[in-house]
């Protein structure tokens, strides 16, 4: 795939970050964005890298009607020796080839979107971060793009991947937060789309999300979506359970998002040496077992927290209260290690983390 690269007189550039720049998250962007054109007869075409600006589209752009968008979040990181690294990216491009197929959208060439993706990073790492914490999340988008407002999948794609500098997420400390069972809406039902990253998931949990908020809660944990009682995942997080000698987190079933900050986790906590279950988590076990103390701490995992403490759950009109006003040490230990990873603060023994410039 040949990537063109559109000049941008440097008068048109805002050039990039400086060290202690704060950063409202996903609010700023880069210079550059990439975009390529699918279309059945050409495949994936007119890959290019340009300035980042709008773009113009018929009212009639089916990924404004039927919800055919699927996207990715992923972050790039300056490392302790200036260099810029990725975490993962291949999987999260995987995870787009399979949220594709699930909406009827075209896959894209793993190998060849990734270095594309790295030209557009090596273009703009001026615009990374420079404090450990802060990133530059990466957020490749798929859109519909037939101006027709009939029921069927587009023939006609966009793909593109902007930028935005990100702050560290715990500005403030990483102080547990608390979160509301769900026990009214689903986020998604078997054999529905909760496995892919795709637009109607999320807009499905803003009502729910907004009256957990008016509840004093910061975000909901939802249970499947058939019987109200097996615990899936939160917001944008995957959840788990650290018992005194197993870490137990919620069985991939189709309608949970399969998290690569998920799978970090396990595979580290494996390599520590302690069990994992990957299974059906009953919110009742789960609520008997905190009443109990069995249950150490609890914590969510995903690309833009990394780990998010958890010191409240509510359910059924209770607080149930895990810790103390600090993360466990079990999640410190966690973050620390995978951002250890990602920053190259420590060796990377899974082979995760990549160059990019
Ligand atoms: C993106 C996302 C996650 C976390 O996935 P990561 O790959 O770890 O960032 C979890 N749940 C939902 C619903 C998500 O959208």
């Amino acid at each position: 795939m040949k990537i063109s690269i559109e000049a941008i007189p440097a008068t048109g550039l805002k050039g990039g970050v400086v060290p202690g720049q704060t950063f409202d998250f996903g609010k700023a962007f880069t210079d550059r964005m990439l975009t390529m054109n699918y279309s059945p007869e050409k495949g994936w075409h007119d890959a290019c890298i340009k300035k980042f600006g709008n773009f113009s589209l018929s009212p009639a752009t089916m990924c404004l009607h039927y919800g055919q968008l699927i996207f990715e979040g992923l972050k790039a990181y300056r490392r302790q020796d200036g260099r810029i690294g990725l975490f993962r990216a291949r999987d999260n491009l995987q995870r787009m080839n399979a949220s594709a197929e699930r909406i009827c959208m075209p896959t894209i060439d793993i190998e060849e979107t990734c270095d594309a993706m790295v030209q557009l990073i090596a273009l703009e790492k001026n615009w990374v971060p420079h404090d450990e914490g802060a990133s530059l999340y990466l957020r490749p988008t798929m859109i519909a793009m037939d101006p027709l407002i009939r029921l069927k999948a587009s023939a006609t794609y966009l793909f593109y991947i902007i930028c935005s500098p990100v702050g560290h997420y715990y500005a403030n400390g990483m102080k547990p937060t608390s979160i509301i069972v769900e026990e009214r809406y689903v986020r998604a039902v078997r054999g529905g789309v909760g496995f892919a990253k795709t637009a109607a998931n999320y807009a499905a949990s803003l009502l729910p999300g907004k009256l957990a908020e008016a509840a004093g809660y910061d975000q909901v944990l939802w249970l499947d979506g058939v019987n109200l009682e097996y615990v899936e995942e939160v917001g944008s997080m995957n959840i788990f359970f650290k018992y005194k000698d197993r870490l137990v987190t919620s069985q991939l079933n189709g309608s949970i998002l399969p998290g690569i900050t998920r799978d970090s986790v396990i595979t580290i906590a494996r390599s520590w040496g302690l069990q994992v279950d990957e299974e059906k988590i009953s919110i009742h076990q789960l609520c008997a077992d905190i009443e109990a103390g069995k249950v150490e701490e609890i914590f969510g995992s995903g690309t833009a927290a990394v780990i998010a403490s958890v010191g409240t759950l509510r359910y059924k009109n209770r607080d149930y209260i895990v810790g103390g006003s600090e993360p466990g040490a079990f999640s410190l230990k966690m973050y620390d290690e995978l951002t250890g990873i990602q920053y190259g603060r420590i060796d990377d023994p899974f082979g995760w983390t990549s160059i990019v410039a």
